[in-house]
């Protein structure tokens, strides 16, 4: 029928944006270009409010959808045949169709879902609908229509130009295409979260930059190796994107030796914010962008957060923070990032962990303690000693 792979690519609240419409529609065209680019032989154009992907038969269908499923702003992806907009070229269309998906998955009952785009069409939908579903029963006699729970919805769609016939919409992640939303430094350790926190900013269309630090010779190259690649797995949805790499030990060695042991988690995580935002600052980040979840540890008890927040200007987004572990768990399944996030490497965090770290910290005091040190100093010296990686998708 067709000489090639046609799938449909329905943006979701892409539609909704009246004015700026276009603009997000050719975003959201150009991530699935650059997404698609490991193929030859791929049209992606739009039309009419859609996004059509047209691909060489010889390339693998599966792989097209799962690289077309990667893209943020992505509502549904449908294979579909294309055919004339004539009621005899849909019928033979809707035949083949129906005969491929007998043979292929044992599809015994159907019903027709008719929508004419072209509403100077000369045939009505609900008639459209009706007679395309007799041409079907006509054509495979083994079909019977099941209008409650069919095996298959046929779904005709008449436009202008052309008609496309589907089955399936498979969906996609929603949100807002790559580069609509600004830029943001992520704090990204080797956890759980902020890999997450991390795909759920993109998602909602913000370019990433991040920031890892590490407390080596106490945490080991591999630990930074493993933070590298589960980047990469992040980067397969936000694409390519600078890492920093900054050595906390300085600083951490300077905290404990000067202050509360109690506080150091805390005094820790101050400057791990402070760099951020500098970094953010040079790279044109408008705000951070953190894992943390309300009262998971010691250090995110809402006074805890409080006193993280006073140690920077910069809105600091924390897209986890009302979620369940649980869910972030399965949210981290599910984008494919939790087995490499759960190997066991040290983290700079547990390096100098207190015994009793402060749950209820007043800022008052950690100000008092952060004057013993030379601040201004040590974060220079961190900022000067970093290092940059450039993290490709996995
Ligand atoms: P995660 O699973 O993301 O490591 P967590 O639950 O272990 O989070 P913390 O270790 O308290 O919580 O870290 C809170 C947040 O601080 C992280 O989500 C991350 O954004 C940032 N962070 C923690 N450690 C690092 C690190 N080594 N490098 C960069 N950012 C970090
Ligand atoms: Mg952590």
């Amino acid at each position: 029928m067709n000489e090639e792979h046609i799938f449909i690519v329905r943006c979701g609240e892409v539609a909704l944006k009246g004015m700026n419409k276009p603009y997000f529609e050719r975003m959201l065209a150009e991530r699935i270009r650059k997404l698609l680019k490991r193929f030859d032989g791929i049209g992606v154009y739009r039309h009419e409010g859609l996004i059509f992907v047209r691909a060489d038969k010889s390339l693998n269908k599966q792989d097209i959808i799962r690289q077309i499923g990667k893209a943020f702003g992505v509502a549904s992806i449908s294979p579909a045949v294309e055919c004339e907009s004539n009621m005899d070229a849909i019928g033979r269309a809707a035949v083949k169709y129906m005969l491929e998906a007998l043979d292929e998955r044992g599809v015994r009952t159907f019903k027709v879902e008719a929508k004419r785009a072209d509403k100077n069409f000369p045939v009505r939908s609900p008639e459209i609908a009706r007679k395309i579903g007799a041409a079907v029963l006509k054509g495979c006699r083994v079909l019977k229509v099941d209008v409650h729970h069919p095996d298959c919805r046929l779904f005709v769609d008449v436009r202008h130009d052309k008609t496309y016939i589907y089955q399936d919409k498979i969906p996609g992640f929603g949100g807002l295409p790559l580069g609509t939303n600004g830029k943001g430094m992520s704090l990204l350790s080797g956890g759980i979260d902020s890999p997450v926190a991390t795909w759920m900013m993109a998602k909602r269309g913000m370019l990433i930059e991040a920031v890892h630090f590490h407390s080596y010779p106490y945490t080991s190259e591999r630990a930074r190796g493993k933070v590298e690649e589960l980047a990469s797995l992040v980067a397969v949805y936000c694409g390519r994107f600078q890492m920093h790499v900054i050595n906390l030990l300085p600083i951490q060695e300077q905290i404990v030796r000067s202050c509360p042991e109690d506080e150091t988690t805390i005094l820790v995580r101050r400057f791990m914010m402070r760099i951020a935002q500098k970094l953010a600052e040079r790279t044109g980040c408008g705000m951070l962008i953190t894992g943390e979840n309300l009262g998971q540890v010691a250090s995110q008890t809402a006074e805890a957060l409080v006193v993280t927040d006073a140690s920077v200007t910069m809105p600091v987004m924390r897209p986890l923070i009302g979620m369940d572990k649980v869910d972030i768990m399965d949210l981290a399944k599910e984008i494919g990032t939790y087995e490499k996030s759960i190997e066991p490497y040290e983290d700079c965090c547990t390096v100098f962990l207190p015994k009793h770290p402060v749950t209820k910290p007043k800022l008052e005091r950690i100000l008092a303690s952060e004057a013993k040190l030379d601040s201004e100093a040590l974060i220079q010296a961190a900022l000067d000693s970093g290092e940059m990686v450039t993290i490709y998708p996995a």
